[in-house]
């Protein structure tokens, strides 16, 4: 299935949730789920008149695991790839699922605050601003490991968007298992991230409870 290029609201419209994926927008009045609480669609058909309609148990899991997806910018072939790699793993598969899906490096490069959301993370990964450990990396999915050092790329770092995210570097919390360097504007993988530190709000138990359907 082809990546989804439409409006990220409507993404969170459509889960009846604020998934933060528009970086500052999202704190504003201007939120879509803020303004409108009806999913695409079906504003118009309820006209006010009917809350939404009850979600069936599957409904409840597929829409759970839709809201990760949907928060991380995998593919649905790619997420299923990452919960089959989590259920080969030792200890509690949703949370191998969410350190699996916090260590793409466009999520790395959110965490560290060098953009304001994984939407833009990708898209600057894309374009090959970043390094890891010193060699080109243009691939979000790519998987760090502890020990990982991210950094910009020498010649991205005359462009006006690193100048501006530089003036005010980190604008948000740099979670406990990245380490920042100030000074190079770096950022060092210090360990995998523990479950504590994850605070992508999903109910990974939902997630999967869908998959064990297969
Ligand atoms: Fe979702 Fe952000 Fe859009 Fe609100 S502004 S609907 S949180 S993407």
């Amino acid at each position: 299935m082809a990546r989804y290029n439409g409006p990220a609201c409507r993404l969170c419209r459509r889960v009846g949730e604020k998934l933060f994926l528009k970086g500052e927008r999202c704190y504003t009045p201007r939120c879509a789920v803020d303004r409108r609480h009806s999913p695409p669609g079906e504003q118009a058909a309820n006209a006010g008149t009917q809350r939404r309609r009850r979600i069936s148990e599957h409904g409840t899991q597929l829409r759970e695991k839709q809201k990760a997806r949907y928060v991380y910018g995998t593919l649905e072939r790619q997420f299923s790839n990452y919960m089959d790699a989590a259920s080969s793993f030792t200890g509690v598969t949703g949370d191998r699922l969410m350190q699996l899906l916090e260590r793409r490096l466009d999520n790395v490069v959110y965490r560290l605050a060098f953009s304001e959301s994984r939407n833009q993370s990708r898209q600057l990964v894309n374009h090959g601003h970043f390094q890891v450990n010193g060699r080109k990396v243009n691939i979000p999915s790519f998987m760090v490991k502890p020990g990982d050092v991210i950094s910009w790329r020498e010649q991205s770092r005359s462009n006006e968007y690193y100048k501006t995210m530089k003036e005010s570097w980190p604008k948000r919390t740099v979670p406990g298992w990245l380490q920042m360097n100030a000074e190079n504007v770096t950022g060092t993988v210090a360990a995998l991230p523990a479950p504590a530190e994850i605070d992508t709000k999903v109910d990974t138990r939902l997630i999967v409870e869908f998959y064990s359907r297969r």
